[in-house]
């Protein structure tokens, strides 16, 4: 290429799995190349890109920087198809067998992968979850940046699972709370039962399928965590002895929000949200007294059955704690019984609760009126949680959560996890024991963690070096 001068700056190709859980810190990650003056292509699927426009402030916000563009195609899958509850387990094949294939025919199309040129990609930053990125980058001879947007440690237990296998540990059954031993850094406080939960059995396949592409991270130049050093810096220096460039840059959504004040930017963050948010939550928190609200969102996936509903609903209740829930209008399955409401339920939530179908999650958690939040482990979920140092009770529903609630309850201490149980008499106990009971002890560890999380991501941080050392070494790509 010609002079200094001339060199253009590196040109990233971002391919996020197309659900919201993957989205928005992929998106963060986008707008935090943004801001290193970066060009972004940003492929996203046709339902994604919709939702996105329709819910959310994507486009004013990308539009201040242009050298960034989407490029929608179809994951393949219709409209009108649930991606959420087990169901999103079809978003796997389909972008396999069709998003893919569309991906590598527009990249060619396009001339993105020309050997030189404006368009020509620099760097393909793709979602742990691609496992023909791998093939793609290596035929194109383009760097690969692989970034898992679950954590390190979920990373680390899929790394072991043919030892889990030989050991008898994986399927898992038996005694569920028999302490595993065949994951290393993790045999004094992991259970059976808080394996990710594909490793319990039933579909072969997908956990299979999971483990390879959890293999085939070690031939990437890099991966990218959304994590930080004071809680998975154990398993990063482990990972490390396996592949050198680990940039573990989170929590992502905090890291953002400290780089667009350094940079007196005037964009705000965003939430990758699939559904309008219904903010008059906010003004019935500003009616309700400090940290005594316990906010219940289960994610974007997680759905539950009315049995289900009506037992977390009774616990809300019985517990006399004030709640804010989420239920999303897709989260409730097999609603072929009545659909009423108990008249004790509609009167006490009358009295002492809010229900939305969707809130802005990351203004709740920071609002002082909430003291705890009833989640499934979702990973953003939890590190939203850390940041604004709320305690958490954890229901988690599938996939790493089983194991991100452990690391709440065991690890961290800040909150209780009841997996596994789905009982009214439990989840009363467990809101008074984190609203009333333990509430001081609960809020003083979890400030500490939300102390940690920003010091990782200001100036000087460990998450903030490491994004730097990201920023440079992409430069460095650029020939
Ligand atoms: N979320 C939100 N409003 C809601 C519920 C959830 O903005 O009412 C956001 C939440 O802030 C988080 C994401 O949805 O960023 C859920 O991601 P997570 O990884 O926790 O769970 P998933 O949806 O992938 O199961």
């Amino acid at each position: 290429m010609g002079s200094e001068a001339e060199k253009l700056p590196p040109h990233v190709l971002i391919f996020p799995y197309p659900i919201q859980g993957h989205l928005s810190p992929m998106l963060n990650l986008a707008h935090l190349f943004c801001l290193a003056e970066f060009h972004v292509t940003f492929v996203v699927s046709d339902f994604s890109h919709r939702r996105l426009l329709r819910h959310t402030a994507v486009a004013a916000t990308f539009a201040r920087y242009p050298g960034f563009q989407f490029r929608s195609i179809s994951d393949g899958l219709p409209d009108d198809h649930p991606r959420a509850g087990e169901k999103v387990l079809e978003v796997l094949p389909s972008v396999t067998n069709v998003m893919v294939p569309l991906f590598e025919k527009m990249m060619a199309d396009e001339d993105f992968l020309a050997s030189a040129g404006r368009r020509r990609v620099t760097c393909f930053v793709a979602d742990g979850l691609l496992s023909s990125a791998v093939d793609f980058a290596e035929v194109n001879r383009i760097p690969l940046v692989y970034f898992r947007t679950s954590t390190l440690t979920n990373l680390w237990a899929f790394f072991h699972l043919n030892e889990l296998i030989e050991a008898g540990e994986v399927p898992v059954k038996g005694d569920m709370d028999a302490l595993v031993k065949s994951v290393p850094g993790m045999e004094g406080f992991l259970r059976r039962r808080d394996l990710p939960s594909f490793f319990r059995g039933g579909d072969d396949a997908i956990l299979q399928t999971l483990a390879a592409v959890s293999r085939k991270i070690v031939r990437a130049q890099a991966t990218i965590f959304n994590t930080f050093e004071d809680v998975e810096g154990h398993i990063a220096s482990q990972l490390r002895k396996h592949m050198s460039r680990i940039y573990t840059i989170g929590p992502i959504h905090e890291h953002l929000k400290s780089k667009l004040v350094e940079k007196e930017a005037e964009a705000a963050t965003l939430s990758g949200n699939f559904w309008a948010e219904d903010r008059s939550c906010m003004d019935w928190l500003d009616a309700q007294p400090r940290r005594s609200v316990i906010y219940v969102s289960f994610g974007s996936i997680t759905v539950v059955t009315r049995e289900q509903l009506m037992e977390f609903w009774h616990g809300l209740v019985n517990s006399s704690q004030r709640f804010l829930w989420v239920m999303r209008p897709d989260s409730i399955i097999g609603k072929n019984g009545s659909d009423q409401i108990p008249a004790e339920l509609a009167e006490g939530t009358k009295e002492k609760g809010y229900l939305v179908k969707w809130a802005p999650q990351e203004e709740v958690l920071n609002h002082p009126a909430v003291g705890g939040f009833l989640t499934h482990s979702g990973w953003n979920s939890t590190l939203e949680s850390i940041v604004a140092g709320v305690p958490m009770i954890c229901w988690p529903y599938f996939g790493d959560q089983t194991i991100n609630s452990r690391f709440v309850s065991e690890v961290w201490k800040m909150g209780l996890d009841i997996k596994d149980t789905c009982d009214r008499l439990i989840i009363e106990k467990a809101v008074r024991e984190l609203m009333e009971v333990r509430k001081e002890e609960f809020l003083e560890r979890a400030q500490d963690w939300a102390k940690l999380a920003r010091k990782a991501v200001n100036k000087g941080g460990s998450s903030s070096c490491n994004l730097d050392n990201l920023v440079d070494y992409i430069t460095s790509l650029v020939i």
